[in-house]
């Protein structure tokens, strides 16, 4: 070439790179990617449809449980999930709002399968913490704030169902307090008390959004904006208690900021009826205006991958049998840098192998849809990438490890057999299968041998899982029997002899080759801590 076409054409290359370089930090920038986090029955699937309602869905994945009155969702790959009415397997849902697109993770809410729930966390960048206004925090809404704290995921709060009777207003933002430690700094605040939703006062606006049921809440609720003055004459003390009650919360605390809120030591307070589409708009709104865009993600040593690097992503979900027809495996990848094109060559970080991605799918369950492209946020599956495991990094040119997603230590113990000897291929290759999915932690040892691998679980339903998927996935039905243990600590292959010999005490290594020494209890944990100081005992993870 000479020399000046050279030239332009290094120019062409540069602009067009440049200009790919701001498309993908635009795109990223518009990226809400969340998790919904919350007690069961607190109304999480009501709200995920409802926040489709207001969104203009461009992929259901089947976020929502199919209860009674409810449509089918697509979620019901499991004929547990349809019969016990919960939702086991993680699902996305993607939707456009305003400029933005916003990516709704779904979260099992059963505590069964709190380990699931920690690693959707994982690729969140916001977390919605919805509270029943009757029952104000409970036991799992507490733990999955734990997960988010330690993560360090900033958290909205929703105060839900406020249509119908519940807790004082201000007694439910001291036990936010009180319990979360959170600072809570109103966004918007109802008027009229619990039982009686007259709408709220949007404080960033100051006035009043006045609610008006409609086909109660198939549709829009209708909203009306009336000036302070307005609301006065109208809503008289129901209003006028409003503006004090909000108002003595930010001057006990302070008012909004988004630095609070985004270092997690704030959080934005938002009021609604899920099931009435009240305050909804408001949620999505707060998603848009205040929730953290899809960011650069720190790798295995601390450094911040820009979202404008070649494309990397991790994998936060495996799962398999989601289609028997088809038997598939799909591996769901969080983004988090570049942009991600449905065909590309990306390496495996753990293995350093290659492959193409032919088989990109958006979202899951019955509706499939194949995608082409997907920017830092979104949720990419991938369809029989069966050599990937959770919490694998995925890149291409800049080689890049994101940090694994930790176990969470089990509590409940199975030794699995198979019933039928004829089948223990299928056995094994089941077993081994379920525990690269992350649905069971596998340990082995020499004295129980491969015949009798042993089953660890976070929550016992966990186990239920397993069982089904043998029997109808791998063909292998199996029976389990409890052992006595009800905790697990990390060790070393030294202590194993000191370890196994004394009573009630047991050493197995599980499937990524770390040693657990499993006790009764922690009172035999405290004597063997104390008789043998030697011995290495550390904690696991994360405790449910
Ligand atoms: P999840 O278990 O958290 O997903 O809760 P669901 O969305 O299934 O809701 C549990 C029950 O509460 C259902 O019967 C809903 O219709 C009801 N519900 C959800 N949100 C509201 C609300 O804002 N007000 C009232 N009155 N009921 C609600």
């Amino acid at each position: 070439f000479p020399p000046s076409f050279e030239s332009s054409f290094v120019t062409q290359q540069v602009q067009a790179s440049t200009q790919r370089h701001t498309g993908i930090a635009q795109e990223a920038s518009r990226r809400r990617t969340f998790a919904v986090i919350s007690h069961p029955d607190a109304g999480k699937s009501t709200l995920t449809e409802a926040l489709a309602l207001h969104a203009r869905v461009i992929g259901t994945a089947g976020a929502t449980n199919g209860k009674e009155n409810r449509r089918e969702t697509v979620s019901d790959w499991m004929q547990m999930e349809k019969d016990r009415g919960i939702s086991i397997s993680s699902t996305a849902l993607q939707f456009s709002y305003r400029d933005t697109v916003i990516n709704l993770l779904d979260t099992p809410g059963h505590s069964d399968f709190s380990e699931d729930t920690y690693r959707v966390l994982a690729a969140v960048d916001c977390a919605v913490m919805l509270i029943d206004a009757a029952k104000g925090l409970e036991t799992q809404t507490m733990k999955l704030f734990e997960v988010c704290r330690q993560r360090n995921i900033p958290i909205i709060t929703v105060i839900n169902k406020w249509d119908r009777p519940g807790l004082d207003a201000l007694a439910l933002m001291d036990e936010v307090t009180e319990r979360t430690g959170l600072i809570p700094m109103p966004l918007t605040w109802a008027v009229g008390f619990a039982g009686d939703f007259r709408g709220v006062w949007d404080l960033k606006r100051d006035e009043f959004v006045r609610f008006t049921r409609k086909n109660a809440g198939a549709s829009l609720a209708t909203e009306e904006h009336l000036s302070p003055a307005e609301a006065l004459a109208q809503e008289g003390d129901a209003w006028t208690d409003a503006l004090d009650e909000a108002s003595l919360v930010i001057e006990s605390n302070q008012p909004f900021s988004i630095e609070s809120f985004h270092a997690g030591t704030g959080t934005p307070v938002l009021f609604s009826s899920a099931v009435l589409n009240f305050g909804v708009q408001h949620i999505l709104d707060t998603l848009v205006d205040l929730a953290p865009a899809a960011g650069p993600r720190r790798d295995v040593d601390g450094t911040p991958r820009p979202v404008d690097a070649p494309f990397s992503g991790f994998v936060f979900k495996v799962q398999a049998g989601m289609n028997r027809a088809h038997r598939d495996h799909v591996a769901f990848i969080r983004v988090c840098s570049g942009v991600f094109e449905r065909g590309m060559v990306v390496t495996h970080a753990n293995s350093g192998k290659t492959f193409a991605t032919k088989y990109a799918q958006q979202l899951f369950g019955r509706e499939r849809e194949v995608i082409d492209e997907a920017w830092p946020g979104d949720v990419v599956g991938l369809v029989n990438a069966s050599a990937l495991r959770m919490g694998d990094s995925l890149y291409v040119e800049e080689p890049v490890e994101f940090p694994p997603i930790p176990l969470f230590s089990p509590e409940h113990f199975r030794v699995a057999r198979s019933k039928d000897a004829g089948r223990f291929k299928q056995f094994r290759r089941g077993i081994e299968q379920l525990g690269h999915e992350g649905i069971i932690q596998v340990l082995r040892s020499d004295l129980r041998g491969d015949q009798a691998p042993v089953l660890a679980a976070v929550g016992p339903m966990q186990f239920e899982v397993v069982a089904d998927r043998m029997e109808h996935d791998f063909g292998a039905p199996m029976r389990m029997e409890p052992l006595p243990y009800s905790l697990a600590r990390l060790t070393t292959h030294d202590a194993q002899a000191a370890l196994s010999a004394i009573r009630g005490t047991e050493v197995l290594v599980r499937s990524d080759g770390e040693y657990l020494a499993l006790f009764n209890d922690i009172w035999a944990l405290r004597r063997v801590e104390k008789n043998s100081p030697e011995i290495s005992l550390s904690t696991i993870g994360t405790d449910a």
